[in-house]
């Protein structure tokens, strides 16, 4: 049994990402104590409102039957998860028919950011004891990856990241193109849907920080990055890259769908009463994703239609793929066939 502990142990700290930690937090589990139902919330952080997403779940179908839950927005959370999260607190309710239901917080710096729940017939108090020390190595371990994957001022991922969080994505999206129904009910599968990349960088920055320094420079990107992650969804990847230039990745949608929703964006940020800078806007460039392209390549697209979008005016939205049709840029092609190494 010790042995089998160490193991664990070793198993949850090998990951190097916080999507396989929860799936190891979760194996583990139901490996040393064995539940109905395990599954991990987060609350997503968005400013003014509780918004949670079930991050991964586990089910107990039958003996040896198991369903892994996906990623979902929590429309209605239980008042027990909700005084969990709020209280920082474990909280248990029993039900007449012996199933027991116990949410217990993961904290980030002492604040609670997620919870565990447990479904199962009782758990027997040494049980409790594993799954409580189980939940704070999550947590400790959680807080380092954490740190490793985000950018400081701004909390958003950091650049080092980029490539293993789109090689998710891209996988996901393998995983879900072979399936007949998307389980996410917002984005169904639509034809001619794909994964998007947008590059985002910030129109004359350089004159915030000349004009009225530093300081209120990083406020600009701190405020920035909170419209993002409060306007784009979960699901979606943010990254800060560099300065003042943003990464997004898009789970797969339409070309008009993705294009009104940043337009949508821009707008926003137009709108927006920074501090001291009374009006900001950002050029965009976009590009699609398939899983079959490399990153670098990708990246490069939505790069050529950022310039072009720089070049043309700034405070614009310019997709690759038009500006090649419309022969305004050069295809990434005809450069790659003379270096492809
Ligand atoms: P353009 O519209 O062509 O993008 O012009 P720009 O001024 O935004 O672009 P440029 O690349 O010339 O300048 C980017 C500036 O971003 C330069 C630097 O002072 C600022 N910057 C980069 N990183 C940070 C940061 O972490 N904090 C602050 N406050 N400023 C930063
Ligand atoms: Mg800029
Ligand atoms: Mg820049």
């Amino acid at each position: 049994m010790q042995e089998e502990l160490l193991n664990s142990v070793i198993k949850i700290t090998k990951t190097r990402d916080i999507d396989s930690l929860e799936y190891s937090l979760i194996s583990t589990i139901q490996e040393f104590i064995g539940c109905d139902e395990i599954a991990v919330y987060k609350d997503l952080a968005v400013p003014g409102e509780l918004t949670l997403e079930l991050s991964l779940s586990l089910k107990h179908i039958s003996k040896r039957e198991f369903e892994w839950g996906e990623r979902k927005i929590i429309k209605e959370p239980s008042s027990e998860l909700i005084s969990c999260l709020q209280s920082a607190c474990i909280i248990t309710v029993q039900s007449s028919s012996g199933i027991e239901k116990r949410w217990i917080p993961i904290n980030l710096h002492d604040r609670p950011v997620g919870a565990i729940e447990i479904v199962s017939k009782g758990l027997k108090s040494a049980d409790q004891v594993l799954l409580n020390a189980f939940c704070r190595i999550f947590e400790n371990y959680l807080t380092i990856l954490h740190e490793n994957e985000r950018d400081k001022l701004t909390g958003l991922l950091n650049r080092q990241t980029f490539e293993s969080k789109l090689k998710q994505l891209v996988e996901k999206q393998v995983l879900k193109q072979n399936r007949t129904v998307w389980t996410d009910d917002n984005r169904k599968k639509q034809q001619n849907a794909c994964s998007w990349l947008a590059i985002m960088d910030i129109d004359h920055f350089k004159r915030v920080n000349d004009t009225y320094g530093h300081v209120c420079g990083d406020e600009v990107l701190l405020l920035l990055a909170q419209k993002m992650r409060h306007y784009f969804r979960a699901s979606d990847l943010l990254f800060r890259f560099g300065g003042e230039e943003f990464v997004l990745v898009f789970e797969p949608t339409s070309l008009e769908s993705i294009k009104s929703k940043m337009e949508g964006f821009m707008e926003l940020i137009r709108t927006t009463h920074f501090p001291f800078v009374k009006t900001l806007t950002v050029s965009v460039g976009m590009s699609p994703i398939s899983p079959y392209d490399f990153p670098i390549n990708v990246l490069e697209q939505a790069d050529k239609a950022l310039y072009f979008a720089k070049d043309s005016g700034r405070d614009r939205l310019c997709f690759y793929d038009e500006l090649v049709a419309n022969n305004l840029i050069a295809s990434n092609q005809d450069d790659t066939d003379i270096d492809l190494f």
